[in-house]
């Protein structure tokens, strides 16, 4: 028996007829970038994630960079953010020519620890971005309050989090604005890359639209120089198509998340909880050990595969090596790094798919004691 990480085969096995269909009829109506059919996801999605607009780009990394370029941010700006994420969430902040800022993440939720926000604001500082990491959204309350009082941006990097919320509000129309990717893998994937950024402010969405798409309102009359970001017609029709399941889905990653954390309880292995107030959508599901490398292997001689999210974190990695940070400087974010393991989950994963990786893991740590 073997266990995949994720099984986008499955997925599209079961939506295969409407997938398809949606893929010929773009082929037939000859319009292949933005269009009818991405102005239509924008319309659906906005609504599903609780914002007024949504702004469809060719990725999750160019949602963050027009929601950061839209907001006026450039050379000598800051940026507050956490350096437990994917590479991406600071390379955004550095396109712009704007210093990313890190602060450490909360020990218990991996997200930004709204406690160390206000000692790293400077007078050159202009956003904050929390990282929705794992699909558990940040503690959005107290840090719209410090962005309120210090009169900062709020992007939420919700790349990993669709249909996650905090205190029944759904993220994307929490902060001013906010990045989602769609990268084949995440919890709402398209077949290529695709991204959306949400807002509720109109002013923002302007901007932003001109941004991905060459800084035109009128064809070939540009107000600055933009970018080609736009997203393709093929992946707004997917997405489209399944959009309409992402909320099955998402129910679906919760099961399998409660029946890992029922079955791996006390055993030493740390699985990822919800945070209380929050809805957490499970796109990984971690567990923690000291000797996370050994337990890896031991899965992997049993067919099961794992991941780590994420080995470096940006503070210690070297394309960001010019920020001067050393180890130590963000404990809480090196301890994720060293002691993460990400177990397979995906929304057809079966019963006994789960039972048999909490099976091994109970066998490592009977083999090996805690
Ligand atoms: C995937 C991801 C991104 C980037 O999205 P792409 O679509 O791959 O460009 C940004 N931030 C986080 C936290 C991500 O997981």
């Amino acid at each position: 028996m073997s266990v995949k990480f994720l099984d986008l085969h499955a997925q599209y096995q079961s939506i295969k007829q409407d997938i398809d269909a949606a893929v010929l009829n773009v082929l037939a109506s000859s319009q292949y970038v933005l269009g009818p059919e991405v102005e239509a996801f924008e319309r659906e999605f906005a609504a599903v994630q609780g914002a007024a607009e949504a702004v469809a780009v060719n990725s999750g990394t160019s949602a963050l960079h027009v929601a950061l370029l839209a907001a006026g941010i450039g050379a000598g700006d800051e940026v507050i953010t956490v350096p437990m994420t994917f590479t991406a969430t600071g390379a955004a902040v550095a396109y712009t020519g704007a210093r990313p800022v890190f602060v450490d993440v909360d020990p218990d939720s991996f997200t930004m620890d709204p406690a160390e926000v206000e000692a790293r604001i400077t007078p050159r500082t202009r956003a904050i971005i929390p990282v929705h990491l794992y699909g558990q959204p940040a503690d959005m309350a107290p840090l719209m309050a410090i962005a309120e009082k210090h009169g900062l941006l709020v992007i939420e990097d919700a790349a990993q989090a669709h249909l996650g919320e905090v205190d029944g509000r759904k993220v994307g129309g929490i902060g001013h604005v906010a990045a989602f990717s769609f990268y084949p893998g995440k919890n709402l994937g398209a077949y290529g890359e695709a991204g959306i950024a949400t807002t509720n402010d109109a002013e923002l969405a302007r901007k932003m639209r001109l941004f991905r798409d060459w800084g035109q309102e009128r064809k070939y009359h540009h107000k600055m120089v933009a970018y080609n970001y736009r997203m393709d017609a093929i992946q707004g029709a997917i997405l489209r198509v399944k959009l309409r399941h992402l909320e099955a889905w998402t129910e679906a990653r919760r099961r399998v998340a409660a029946r890992y954390q029922d079955r791996l309880a006390n055993l030493g292995v740390r699985p990822a909880s919800e945070a209380g107030g929050r809805r957490h959508v499970y796109h990984v599901f971690s567990i923690f050990h000291p000797r996370r490398d050994e337990l890896q292997e031991f899965l992997a001689e049993r067919q099961i595969q794992s991941g780590k999210h994420y080995p470096v974190p940006l503070h210690l990695q070297e394309a960001f090596a010019d920020l001067g940070h050393r180890e130590g400087d963000f404990p809480v974010s090196e301890r994720v790094a060293r002691e993460q393991l990400s177990l397979p989950i995906y929304p057809e994963m079966s019963d006994e798919d789960v039972d048999a990786v909490c099976d091994a893991v109970a066998d490592w740590i009977g083999r090996t004691g805690n």
